[in-house]
């Protein structure tokens, strides 16, 4: 039987987001372009936001020909200006942001002893800072709205688990699930749900640029990179796909109630298992 607030599973349902505004960031590359594409196949008009203008409009020109609407818009997730701004102009063009995914990151290499603060404050600023001030973007349009809607952090394995050389990655992958508990409880009354995608590694170009640093950095070869740090805790050798995780992203951000908010979910091919 169904609960009151969840509507009754049929098998005919289909995973539509027709009518949703889907506001994505770091969507010019990788994972988030795939998730952006995926969410215009179900019928999301979709903003993509990502530091250059161009890239941003590129992708976004691209989506379009699928038949929804996009906006491509720069979007320096660290700047709260530049937040605020893309989300008013996403609400004036668009309406206001049904679905945020919070995915814009980078990485940086180097054992702690020689990790630079500069460098630790510029990681933290992108995957904090940034689901920070988008976060806070997106609830407030959810909550005048009326709407409520599904906001969805770009975590990691490294949510969950540690690798060497990867201090303040590691340490903002996990402060990104404390942040989703809290709005998942804070957003509840507004009919806003919260979660969190964690990846095994894919092969996007924030990948490629570590395969040539961790051999360096580890005295290994990039084979063995690849072999021995990346896959080796896998179940097959194999890479976590864009498409495997933008699967788990259209599930969350059409799952119909507060049954599946503040979880995570871990897509890594049996890397990490809870
Ligand atoms: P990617 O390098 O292909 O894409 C990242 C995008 O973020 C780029 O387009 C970049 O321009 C953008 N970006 C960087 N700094 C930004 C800023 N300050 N403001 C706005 N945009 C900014 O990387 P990806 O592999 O697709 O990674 C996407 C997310 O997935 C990241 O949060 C990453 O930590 C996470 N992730 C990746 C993997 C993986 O193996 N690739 C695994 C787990 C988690």
């Amino acid at each position: 039987m169904s609960s009151t607030n969840t509507p009754e599973v049929r098998a005919t349902t289909t995973l539509s987001l027709k009518g949703k505004t889907a506001l994505v960031t770091g969507a010019a590359s990788g994972i988030a372009k795939r998730i952006s594409e995926v969410f215009a196949d179900a019928g999301a008009n979709v903003v993509i936001t990502d530091l250059a203008a161009d890239a941003a409009q590129a992708t976004a020109a691209e989506i379009a020909k699928k038949g929804v609407r996009t906006l491509g818009l720069a979007m320096d997730v660290t700047n709260e200006d530049a937040v605020e701004q893309a989300f008013r102009q996403t609400e004036q063009e668009l309406g206001p942001v049904d679905i945020l995914v919070s995915s814009a990151g980078i990485q940086i290499v180097a054992p702690i002893q020689d990790f630079k603060f500069s460098d630790w404050k510029k990681l933290i600023a992108v995957h904090l800072d940034g689901g920070f001030l988008t976060a806070r973007a997106a609830v407030r349009q959810m909550i005048a709205s009326g709407r409520g809607g599904s906001i969805i952090f770009m975590g990691s394995v490294h949510s969950k688990e540690a690798s060497k050389l990867k201090s303040p990655y590691v340490a903002a992958k996990h402060g990104l699930e404390g942040l989703a508990k809290v709005i998942a409880k804070e957003g509840a009354e507004h009919n806003i749900r919260t979660n969190v995608i964690c990846p095994g590694f894919v092969r996007t170009p924030l990948v490629d640029k570590q395969i040539p640093e961790q051999a360096e950095e580890l005295g290994i070869s990039e084979e063995e990179v690849i072999k021995n740090v990346m896959l080796k805790e896998t179940v097959d050798a194999e890479f976590t796909t864009v498409d495997d995780v933008a699967q788990a992203a259209l599930t969350f951000a059409t799952w119909p109630s507060n049954a599946l908010t503040g979880q995570s979910l871990v897509v890594s091919h049996g890397w990490f298992m809870q």
